[in-house]
Parts: C-alpha cells; structure tokens; sequence
C-alpha cells in the first residue's frame, strides 16, 4: 500500500538541523502516525512521503517554506507586561502557547524590560532548514472514525469515548 490521501502512515524519523544536531527524533518521541493528506506534518515531508511503502528508507533536505515557513519580522511584539498572570518568573527563552487570530501559535519571550515583554509568534523552526531521515514503517486505510476525527487512533490509547 503507498502512502495517500486518508491512509494512516506511521514513521521513524530523525529531524536534524544545518548543523547536524538532533532536534527530534523517534528515538526520542516514539514513531509517529498521522492521516496523510491533513496537513499534519509539515508540508515539503508529506509530499516526499507520498506514494511510498512500508520498508522504504529516504532522506530529505527541505528549505524553510517546505518546512515550519520564512522567519517573519513582523510576528515579533511587545506585550504589556500585566497581560501575564505570572509576569515575575518570566524568562527570556521561555516558550508558551497562544491563540493569535484562533490560530495556536509558541510563543518565545525575547526580551523582558520593564513594562513590557518582547515575544517571537515565529515558530520555533521557522526560516530553518530541515533535514530529515525517514523510515516508512507501515501505510494503512484510515478508518471512517479516524477521517472524521482527523487524527490517528491508537488502540491502547482512551480518549476516544467521543
Ligand atoms: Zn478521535
């Protein structure tokens, strides 16, 4: 079975950055499956992945708008600093996650001054190269269920009572 549109594909995968350090990996993370066709992994992968099998092996080399997008300038702000419940045990560095136009964005503090706190909604990849080596472990029909639900089912997994 090739990878396509609503089939479950699970992978190995190793993500390292220009440098060639490890930013993540299935080692690490455990092996991911996710309903290809979504837009669940990033899009430059799912179109390398399309048409594979299980047991083939790949490496891909994408550019930042195949991957998590170009560093954009303007996503960086400044924050009133009593926006933050906790705005004492802020520290440069630190990420959190916020809906910015109902969309999920990290957000990664830059700067702390005295009234206000300069955060980055770039993603934390974004305007990186990536470097991937993938392993196709298995391609599956997703179920109806899962097409409806948008996500994976993992059997040992209970969330689903919905
Ligand atoms: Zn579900």
């Amino acid at each position: 079975m090739k990878a396509a549109k609503e089939k479950v594909v699970t992978i190995d995968y190793i993500l390292r950055d220009d440098e060639g350090t490890v930013l993540d990996s299935s080692e690490i993370n455990g092996t991911l499956s996710y309903i290809h066709g979504t837009g669940a992994i990033v899009p430059g992968l799912e179109t390398r992945i399309e048409g594979k099998s299980a047991g083939e092996s790949f490496h891909a080399d994408l550019m930042p708008e195949d991957a998590y997008g170009i560093y954009n300038p303007e996503l960086v702000f400044d924050v009133p600093k009593n926006n933050f419940e906790d705005a004492e045990e802020l520290e440069e560095g630190m990420q959190f996650q916020a809906e910015i136009d109902d969309e999920l964005h990290i957000l990664t503090i830059k700067d702390i001054k005295d009234d206000s706190v300069t955060v980055d909604a770039n993603h934390p990849l974004a305007g990186q190269e990536l470097h991937f080596d993938i392993s196709i472990l298995e391609v599956r029909d997703a179920s109806a269920e899962e097409i409806a639900h948008g996500h994976v089912h993992d059997e040992n997994d209970s969330h689903h009572n919905h």
